[in-house]
């Protein structure tokens, strides 16, 4: 799960130290020192776990394993809780916990569930036999010699958990726990910041066909205007919208008109806006608009016919549309010169009732829209 991309590895000290102890603390504290240093260059929670796994094995605490729990706020149709585990900081495993999975037996009777209703950190020495939590007897089948869980409190998430497994014979001293929690604010920092980011990605996303929602493109739409206006560049936006959807949805079912959306939200995808400025977004239930900042008034009629044309390659059938035996769309253009005083919500207007003509005249067609004045 990619949420942001990692730029650069920690900086942290090489030379582990031998000893527990004191040791520990201050190489526990350059490594909070470290990933608060590196905040802003981390790209997911997957490379979050690898680098604290990566960090702490060069402590004397050396974890075998380590993991994070974090709960969502908006999870996915398909998971609720995530879960990242790693034993070679190079392997981080990935788990999302289905729907249901908070209230079900095997979650009641962990020691995540503990941890997360009451609050507190636990720590379970493993070498005193069966603990009555199965996840703990196979770290004792494996070796491992002590557990220790801390929750992290987060604002943009429910609270999340951090825990660690060592192999160490004795397991961990006092000090080493004290020395552990010192990365708690640090690790809640880090879970905040990447839930925060992947919140404003959601905000700005249509939840059916990934593509920009409404207000990520009238976000886009001013910074373009903006921008073309700057650089004397022309800006080009087209309207689309597919022809005789409601009698789609009709004919077919609605689940089916949402498979048809994602079909032709890939085919505009894949036909316009393929340079790293375009964006092509859902504006409405079955309309769609492409941004398309310096293309010129023939660089735009192309873009929307080649559109049009890749939409009606799709071949998907509808029976029932007066247009064509398949799906169409009908496209609005407009060009707008960088010298033209026009408000970019009125170029919105003008692509709108642009394709309201193409549809009056016919539908599964492109009309161009003129600047007034
Ligand atoms: P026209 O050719 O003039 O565009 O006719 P139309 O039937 O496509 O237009 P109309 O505005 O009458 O109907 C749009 C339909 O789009 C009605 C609505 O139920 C459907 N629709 C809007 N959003 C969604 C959606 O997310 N999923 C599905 N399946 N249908 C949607
Ligand atoms: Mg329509
Ligand atoms: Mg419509």
């Amino acid at each position: 799960m990619e949420l942001f991309r990692l730029q650069r590895p920690l900086d942290l000290p090489s030379a582990p130290c031998d000893r527990p102890g004191e040791d520990a603390w201050s190489s526990l504290g350059a490594v909070r020192d470290a990933l608060l240093e590196a905040w802003s260059s981390f790209g997911s929670l997957e490379d979050i776990v690898g680098e604290v796994a990566r960090a702490l094995r060069a402590t004397p605490l050396a974890p075998s394993r380590v993991s994070m729990v974090v709960l969502p706020v908006f999870g996915s149709l398909d998971g609720t809780q995530w879960i990242w585990s790693a034993y070679d900081p190079h392997n981080v495993k990935t788990e999302i916990k289905p729907y249901g999975f908070l209230d079900s037996a095997e979650h009641r009777e962990s020691v995540m569930h503990k941890v997360l209703t009451t609050g507190q950190a636990v720590r379970y020495r493993l070498a005193t036999g069966a603990t009555g939590f199965s996840f703990l007897d196979s770290l004792i089948d494996s070796g491992a010699t002590d557990y220790l869980v801390m929750p992290l409190p987060v604002r943009h998430a429910a609270p999340s958990v951090f825990s660690l497994v060592t192999d160490r014979p004795g397991g961990w001293a006092e000090d080493d726990l004290a020395s552990l929690r010192q990365l708690t604010p640090v690790l809640s920092l880090l879970i905040e910041v990447a839930e925060t980011e992947r919140l404003l990605q959601l905000a700005g996303t249509d939840p059916l066909t990934g593509l920009a929602n409404r207000r990520s493109f009238e976000w886009a739409l001013r910074q373009s205007w903006a921008l073309c206006q700057r650089s004397s560049a022309p800006l080009s936006l087209l309207y689309f919208d597919v022809d005789h959807f409601k009698t789609y949805n009709d004919t077919y079912g609605h689940p089916a008109g949402d498979d048809c959306l994602v079909k032709v939200s890939r085919a505009a995808a894949a036909s316009v806006g393929q340079r790293a400025t375009d964006l092509i977004a859902r504006v409405g239930g079955e309309e769609f608009a492409a941004l398309l900042p310096t293309c010129s008034r023939r660089g735009a009629f192309q873009a929307a016919e080649h559109l049009r044309a890749s939409v009606e390659q799709l071949a998907i059938p509808h029976q029932h549309s007066t247009v064509s035996a398949c799906v169409t769309v009908s496209v609005g253009a407009v060009t707008v010169e960088p010298e033209a005083v026009v408000e970019p919500r009125d170029l919105i207007a003008i692509a709108d009732s642009a394709m309201y003509e193409a549809k009056a005249a016919g539908r599964n067609q492109v009309a161009f829209g003129d600047l007034k004045g």
